[in-house]
């Protein structure tokens, strides 16, 4: 397992919208596994592979935040809301490939995903709270759609501009 370099916005890859699996290989079991370890050590409670620029519809996510709670990993290929509550719940997000940057984002309060885990089996559940958050805003990643984008434009032009800054800081370091 190897911890992968996360894109920074701004960047095409994140705009794309990335291609189904047809098939869990074991090149793709080992991407996900370098993506979850990727995830816990920046730390982050989702990761979709664009932001590792792989333009593959495969997320993980672990969005247990108690320090001492067991972690409950989670990898989803081809990930898709099948249903979706009409109440609607508020969370500050934020986003690896944002760092430091937070917005209140209005989504589905409860939502149904199907997807493919890392067995090769179908599945499908339904998640609440966080967890719900989490899961739309990763696949939102494999739509190229980031949280900024439901932000006010104001917003989203300032976040961007912090982060063409901290870009060009991070090249001349
Ligand atoms: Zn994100």
């Amino acid at each position: 397992m190897s911890i992968r370099p996360i894109l920074i916005h701004p960047d095409p890859r994140l705009k794309k919208v990335a291609d189904a699996v047809e098939t869990v290989t074991p090149e793709l079991k080992g991407l996900a596994e370098d993506m979850l370890e990727t995830m816990y050590d920046a730390p982050g409670i989702g990761l979709a592979a664009p932001q590792i620029g792989i333009l593959k519809r495969l997320i993980v996510l672990d969005c247990v935040k108690e320090e001492d709670a067991k972690p409950e990993p989670m990898v989803m290929f081809n990930p898709e809301v099948v249903w979706e509550s009409e109440a609607l719940n508020t969370y500050e997000e934020g986003c690896l490939s944002i760092p430091d940057q937070y917005g209140e984002v209005e989504r589905p309060a409860e939502v149904g995903v199907k997807w493919i885990d890392i067995e090769g089996e179908a599945r499908e559940a339904k998640f609440d709270a966080l967890w719900a958050t989490c899961v739309q805003h990763e696949i939102d990643h494999l739509n190229g759609k980031l949280f900024i984008d439901y932000l006010k434009p104001l917003r989203r032009q300032m976040i961007t501009r912090k982060m063409q800054k901290l870009k060009r800081e991070r090249a001349r370091a």
